[in-house]
């Protein structure tokens, strides 16, 4: 009996050219002044877990064949580089299920970069390749962790790890070398809203710093809506009925969170990730590639391009530069989740890359 391959997506248009400022300039710069030196590279579109707020139970994986091979995400990220990119997430799905996540990091690790940083969901790490990841040049790691509760991990995650392993894995990336950890903790009404001050205590307990993240209309489950939305004002004032925050001037303009400490000079920071009621869109300098190769100049893009096939087809590195500089131009001015004409992606979360 034939077998059938799973076909391949099909190639995307590509986007019209950019003024040719842009392309002789050789950076990746917007139709509206920004200039784009971050990018989120997804390796995988695999993950061990099921978030709620992410992705669910029956989704189903691209064949491999789709998804960008080791040495195309090298060869995209030296172009990257020429182009004027300073700093890489590493992101997924679970980016530690990517088979060939070492030999990635041996490898960007020795570029000129001026940042490096993994977001994980802390399951699958030990001290070993926490070691080996930091000495071949990863400089940050981010963990999740959206409860601090055993029975509502399981029930946010939908996977078997607790929050005890994370917490674990957190430990461990001190003990590996690395800076003071990110968590990312995303807030939801009705489900983890009343853990807010819990998790301002981790964070001078245990020294960490809590980035918690407005649920974003991102899930697959399209449960979305604005009333599940705990805006980052009112977690704020959550945590300042416990706490005196002090905020924190001077940070990354292009940070995608606003941080305080605590006023006491107790250890940690608290940061706040606010799309929704915050769009720091204006000072966006990121770029997104999900793993099968598409470049989306935003979270909440329509359009994404297609740079895969490009690599597949034998392009010189000067016209896939060039058609990223083009892919560039396109990024919109704002998200717009706000506006009643603003639609959900098709993509989720865990197929963009966080
Ligand atoms: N699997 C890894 C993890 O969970 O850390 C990396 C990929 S995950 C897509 C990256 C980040 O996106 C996570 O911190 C996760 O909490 C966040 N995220 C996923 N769906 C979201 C949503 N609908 N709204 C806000 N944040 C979301
Ligand atoms: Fe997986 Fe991360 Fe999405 Fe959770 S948030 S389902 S861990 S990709």
């Amino acid at each position: 009996m034939a077998t059938t391959l799973p076909i391949l997506t099909p190639d995307l248009q590509a986007p019209p050219p950019a003024p040719d400022q842009a392309r002789k300039a050789g950076r990746l710069i917007d139709s509206h002044g920004r200039c784009i030196q971050d990018v989120r590279l997804s390796i995988t579109d695999r993950c061990n877990f099921r978030c709620i707020y992410c992705m669910e139970p029956g989704d189903r994986f691209l064949p491999k064949m789709e998804l960008l091979s080791l040495d195309e995400y090298i060869r995209l990220v030296g172009i990257l580089l020429e182009l004027g990119i300073r700093t890489l997430r590493i992101t997924g799905g679970e980016p530690t299920l990517y088979p060939d996540l070492d030999a990635l990091i041996n490898h960007v690790g020795q570029l000129d970069l001026d940042d490096i940083a993994m977001t994980t969901n802390g399951s699958n790490l030990d001290l070993r390749r926490l070691e080996q990841w930091r000495s071949a040049g990863l400089r940050r790691m981010t963990f999740s962790l959206d409860t601090l509760r055993e029975e509502r991990m399981k029930s946010i995650t939908r996977s078997t790890s607790t929050v005890q392993d994370v917490l674990g894995a957190i430990r461990l990336a001190r003990e590996a070398g690395y800076p003071r950890p990110k968590v990312n903790a995303v807030i939801i009404r009705g489900i983890n809203d009343d853990e807010i001050v819990d998790f301002a205590k981790l964070a001078r307990n245990e020294d960490l710093d809590i980035r918690f993240i407005e649920f974003m209309p991102l899930d697959s489950g399209r449960a979305w809506n604005r009333d599940h939305v705990v805006d980052a004002n009112e977690m704020l004032l959550n945590i300042e009925q416990q706490f005196t925050l002090k905020a924190e001037n001077g940070d990354n303009p292009h940070s995608t969170s606003m941080n305080w400490t605590f006023a006491d000079g107790s250890p940690g920071r608290i940061g706040m990730i606010a799309p929704v009621s915050r769009p720091f869109c204006g000072a966006c300098n990121r770029l997104r590639i999900t793993a099968e190769g598409r470049i989306r100049p935003c979270l909440f893009s329509h359009e994404e391009w297609d740079i895969r096939s490009l690599l597949r087809s034998g392009s010189t590195n000067k016209a896939i530069a060039n058609a990223i500089v083009d892919m560039a131009w396109t990024k919109q001015a704002g998200h717009g989740i706000g506006h009643s004409d603003f639609v959900q992606p098709e993509r989720t979360m865990s197929a963009i890359g966080g």
